[in-house]
């Protein structure tokens, strides 16, 4: 018996496909070579950092854990032929490594964090495939079928993604009863970010997608169960399977200095507000941040509602920490900062000083010119005298959680508010039941 982790990455193309759907079809195929092929893990569903505008590195790379007697090169052969067969631009890349004989194994760990923020050079990943002195199949995405592996044996937060797909015959505008949908996944305390606010189901691709719905939740059995709940009210699906993945566990949440960032760059920053916020036409909202480092304008887009409400009710002197990625500005030289979450560390009540009251009637008086003194607008009263202004301390009504767009507007990395202070199931090999129907 070996035990094989296999990563995958890029098998989709510019018109269908999703590399989790040609995962399907090689589960499919490679348990009808060897009956007794048993998964270790649920299948896993891998995001990097979002701010990559190439679309193939690890946008959604997949890895899986089996035992079985398949070779790897059983494996290889099959994943070519698969390939082939699936997805004739033929730019996927594969993995397989072999758990208990290739060493060094961390390194894949180490090469998935540095994903989740970075920019990995194909350079920096074939090194890594080296060294750990795996099988590597195809080309340019194998930094994301390394990356897939090293989520697989980190150890860290999950969360499970339930992903239905369409049957071939299916026709081109998907068949879901929305409300029915709605109804049946907002009963359920441990589903998460399915459902708009408008009561939309937010998971549900347009176009020649093959997947037909994707349900988010923290709990298998639950995820399950909500799924056969629906079944009556979508498309008939011609398989499913949850995926075990690290979306909305904030992975890329680590800590980078402002003067560090560079382009497609992910992570935290924290500093003060360097300048009152700026609110754009459509409700776009700009604010400056600095810290010991560096300063960067960090944009809070109108799609991230209510974070961008939030911040444009900020000021100068306020402490914050956002998590975003640095891109190129497009109007000018230099860097802006997406923001995909909003933290505010404190926020000074503010000091208002307002013009004195009247000792005769208590109404507020007017200023009756510089260096004249006081005017009472309701009885007349006018004094020369120097008196002291009021002061006020302004309440800020501001949240103390932190802050993120609302569902489906969040992104796929972000952890959601109602995820905040839960502990998360941790990736490990399995002993619970693995939901996959083929
Ligand atoms: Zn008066």
């Amino acid at each position: 018996m070996k035990r094989l982790a296999i990563g995958l990455d890029g098998y989709d193309s510019n018109f269908s496909g999703c590399t989790t759907h040609f995962t399907i079809f090689l589960l499919k195929t490679l348990k009808f070579y060897e009956k007794n092929l048993k998964l270790l893990t649920d299948p896993l569903l891998v995001r990097l950092n979002p701010n990559i505008p190439f679309k193939t590195r690890g946008n959604a790379a997949v890895s899986l854990l089996i035992e079985g007697e398949l070779s790897e090169a059983d494996i290889e052969k099959t994943i070519e032929e698969l390939s082939a067969i699936y997805s004739f631009e033929n730019k996927g890349s594969a993995y397989i490594l072999d758990l208990d004989g290739n060493r060094r194994l961390e390194e894949t760990v180490k090469l998935y964090l540095k994903g989740l923020t970075d920019l990995v050079p194909q350079k920096v990943a074939e090194e890594v495939a080296e060294e750990v002195g795996g099988v590597s199949i195809g080309g340019k995405s194998l930094v994301g079928a390394l990356a897939a592996i090293g989520y697989a044996l980190s150890g860290l937060p999950s969360t499970f993604e339930l992903l239905a797909y369409r049957a071939p015959e299916a026709e081109f505008i998907r068949r879901i009863d929305e409300k029915r949908v709605s109804e049946v996944l907002l009963s359920y305390r441990t589903l998460f970010n399915n459902v708009n606010r408008k009561n939309k189901v937010v998971a549900v691709p347009r176009g020649p997608d093959p997947v037909l719905i994707g349900i988010r939740g923290i709990d298998k059995g639950e995820l399950e169960d909500a799924f056969r709940k629906i079944l009556p009210y979508i498309e008939a699906p011609s398989s499913w399977c949850i995926f075990r993945t690290n979306q909305h566990t904030d992975p890329h949440a680590v800590h980078k200095k402002i003067g560090e960032l560079r382009v497609y760059v992910s992570g935290l920053i924290e500093g003060y507000i360097s300048r009152d916020p700026l609110v754009k036409k459509g409700g776009h909202v700009i604010l400056n941040i600095s810290d010991e480092s560096g300063e960067i304008e960090a944009i809070f887009y109108r799609e991230t509602y209510p974070m961008n409400v939030v911040a444009s009710k900020l000021k100068k002197g306020d402490r914050i920490r956002i998590l975003g990625g640095a891109l190129d500005a497009r109007e000018r030289e230099g860097l802006i900062f997406e923001a995909e979450k909003l933290w505010i560390l404190s926020a000074p009540e503010i000091k208002v000083l307002k013009n004195p009251r009247c000792p005769r009637c208590n109404a507020r008086m007017e200023s009756a010119g510089k260096g004249k003194g006081y005017r009472c607008p309701k009885c007349g009263y006018r004094t020369k005298e120097a008196l002291e202004k009021e002061l006020f301390l302004l309440k800020r009504d501001l949240p103390k959680n932190p802050i993120s767009p609302l569902e489906g507007r969040i992104r796929h990395l972000v952890k959601p508010p109602e995820l905040e202070g839960i502990e998360l199931p941790r990736v490990e090999l399995e002993r619970g039941e693995i939901f996959c129907r083929f």
